[in-house]
């Protein structure tokens, strides 16, 4: 069993489908989806937005002695997903170790992403160039321990499919949702019993990172295109005991005086509730110290895969 201390999550790109460097964006930030989680010398990141590229840099600039180290997760192949990732630096040096996985069933159409994005219709420098980086690998239907984290997964709904991950350490909970829409609106006559299966993913988790695409309001014109709206978000954070929701995958449109205002909405629709509503802001440290589980006792379907140790540890203080 690990040693208990802080898991750290760390926002690297928080925007979706499209980066949207401008000034009034500052503060939550412009760059696509990217989250840096740590649990003692290890590192996990969360998909391979344009976020990747300063936290490649921030790797090389610290660890030019060892080997990098680190294990990414995909949850999908959009573009604003993988999009990042050869700008990442350390990808280039055969001597670094980033192993890639994804979720069982869906390996093959990473790869397919991963390589086409990097052909020369696309880009000068092909994906067998990154020789840092291994080919993506699979993870287990059910749990997947890497390292003293646990990953487990579920698949959302989103045109061309997208994975949510929960990941577990003995100091706390985290689960990723960056693209989903609203069972409820897909009319399916299973919508209920699938909302319930994400309410149980989510489930008691410290933080619930999760695609908050639109307002409602927005959300009534954007029916279908894959992405998540304010009450929606509120409701799920609530009906699966949540402690912090954190809105994610901000709308490129969205400046940070509108997402203080989404955040607000959010926290008057939570009155009653113990639902903490937050957004995520580009390059902020969330810190995890108190356990909910121990999630080694909690392992059902376990495929033990190693996983990089980084080489780092974060420098920006906690908050
Ligand atoms: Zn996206
Ligand atoms: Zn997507």
């Amino acid at each position: 069993m690990s040693e208990r201390g802080n898991m750290t999550i760390r926002f690297r790109g928080t925007r979706g489908s499209i980066p949207a460097p401008a000034s009034a964006n500052t503060r939550y930030g412009g760059n696509t989806p990217c989250v840096e989680v740590r649990y003692h010398d290890q590192l996990l990141i969360l998909d391979a937005g344009t976020g990747i590229r300063l936290l490649g840099d921030d790797l090389n600039k610290k660890g030019q002695a060892n080997p990098i180290e680190a294990t990414l997760l995909l949850s999908h192949g959009h573009w604003d997903h993988i999009q990042g990732l050869p700008f990442f630096s350390p990808g280039y040096s055969p001597k670094n170790r980033v192993t890639i996985f994804g979720a069982c069933g869906r390996v093959d159409q990473l790869q397919l992403a991963l390589v086409s994005q990097m052909t020369p219709l696309h880009f000068p420098v092909g994906l067998e160039q990154m020789r840092g980086l291994a080919k993506v690998r699979e993870l287990s239907p059910g749990a997947t321990k890497l390292g003293d984290f646990l990953v487990r997964t579920t698949q959302l709904n989103h045109p061309g499919g997208c994975t949510g991950f929960r990941i577990e350490s003995a100091a706390g909970h985290v689960a990723y949702l960056p693209d989903h829409e609203p069972y409820r609106s897909t009319g399916a006559q299973d919508a209920n019993a699938l909302q319930r299966e994400i309410v149980e993913f989510v489930r008691g988790v410290d933080l619930l990172i999760l695609d908050t695409q639109y307002s409602a309001e927005e959300y009534s014109c954007r029916i279908g295109w894959g992405h998540g709206c304010l009450p929606d978000s509120v409701q799920l954070g609530i009906d699966a005991g949540v402690r912090r929701l954190f809105l994610f995958h901000h709308d490129p449109t969205r400046d940070d005086q509108q997402l203080d205002h989404m955040v607000e909405t959010g926290r008057a629709m939570a009155i009653g509730s113990s639902l903490l509503v937050e957004a995520a802001s580009e390059n902020e440290i969330v810190s995890l110290t108190s356990a909910n589980a121990d999630p080694m006792t909690e392992i059902g379907m376990l495929q033990v895969q190693p996983i990089g140790r980084a080489s780092v540890t974060p420098s920006s203080s906690v908050s």
